[in-house]
């Protein structure tokens, strides 16, 4: 079973947001665990209070160091061997399909959420273990990014998709995107489905998935497109 612990100003946001559908299923069958950690319970101020400041001047405030390492500590206080901790932040490297297969193997993942400015330097430095974006633009907070990594992640959790194949034919699985996907009805607006899908020809409908998915990346990945060629040549 994979456990995933968010620390996080903002319980409820990622909680919900995980509950539910397939994700959800998977939590209630056991496959998975995930657990939010609010920050603010470990503030040690009467008013409750996590964040102040920047030295040196300038907008904003920055989240402090010591109510997320108490958090930390407590969370950590009980497992066998110290859990990779991923700071969520536009100053990482970008989340891609391979670290969603690679991080999927860890049996506890703590994602570390920042709000406002950020957070301490010092802190940071204390317990993260990989710095991660998800992708180059600058959100309100970690929250909605660590719920992408924990829902890209979770899909790649063996039992988690029904059907074992789903997540094996996907996008960037073979360094190509997917192929068109129909269903019922055969004729939607005037357009047909694709005869070669309800041939039943099993090897003609593998070689038009490939030259489809071929064609997609072409047009919509140019730069995926010219790594598959690479590698391709490579083999
Ligand atoms: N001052 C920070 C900077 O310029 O790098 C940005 C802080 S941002 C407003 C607040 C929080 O949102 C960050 O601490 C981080 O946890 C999260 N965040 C924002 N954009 C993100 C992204 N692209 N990927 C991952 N986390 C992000």
């Amino acid at each position: 079973m994979n456990r995933f612990h968010i620390l996080t100003l903002f319980p409820e946001m990622v909680m919900d947001g995980l509950n539910t559908s397939i994700i959800g299923r998977a939590v209630e069958a056991g496959h998975l665990k995930i657990q939010a950690v609010n920050i603010r319970d470990y503030s040690q101020n009467k008013h409750m209070k996590v964040d102040d400041y920047p030295y040196g001047g300038g907008a904003g405030l920055v989240m402090q160091p010591e109510p997320i390492y108490r958090a930390y500590e407590d969370l950590v206080k009980d497992m066998k061997k110290k859990p990779r901790v991923i700071y969520m932040t536009p100053q990482g490297r970008v989340f891609h399909q391979d670290m969603a297969k690679e991080l999927a193997k860890e049996e506890e993942l703590v994602f570390l959420c920042g709000h406002y400015e950020g957070i301490d330097e010092r802190v940071l430095e204390e317990i993260v273990t990989d710095y991660v974006s998800i992708g180059d633009y600058v959100l309100t907070g970690g929250e909605l990014p660590a719920m992408v990594m924990i829902d890209a992640i979770s899909r790649l959790v063996p039992g988690v998709l029904h059907n074992d194949d789903s997540a094996g034919d996907e996008s960037f699985e073979n360094g190509l995107l997917e192929y068109p996907q129909y269903t019922r009805p055969p004729v939607f607006l005037d357009k047909k489905v694709p005869d070669v899908l309800l041939s039943g020809h099993h090897e003609n409908i593998r070689k038009w998935r490939h030259e489809q998915s071929v064609k997609r990346t072409k047009e919509r990945r140019p730069d995926l497109w010219k790594e598959y060629e690479e590698n391709e040549g490579k083999e």
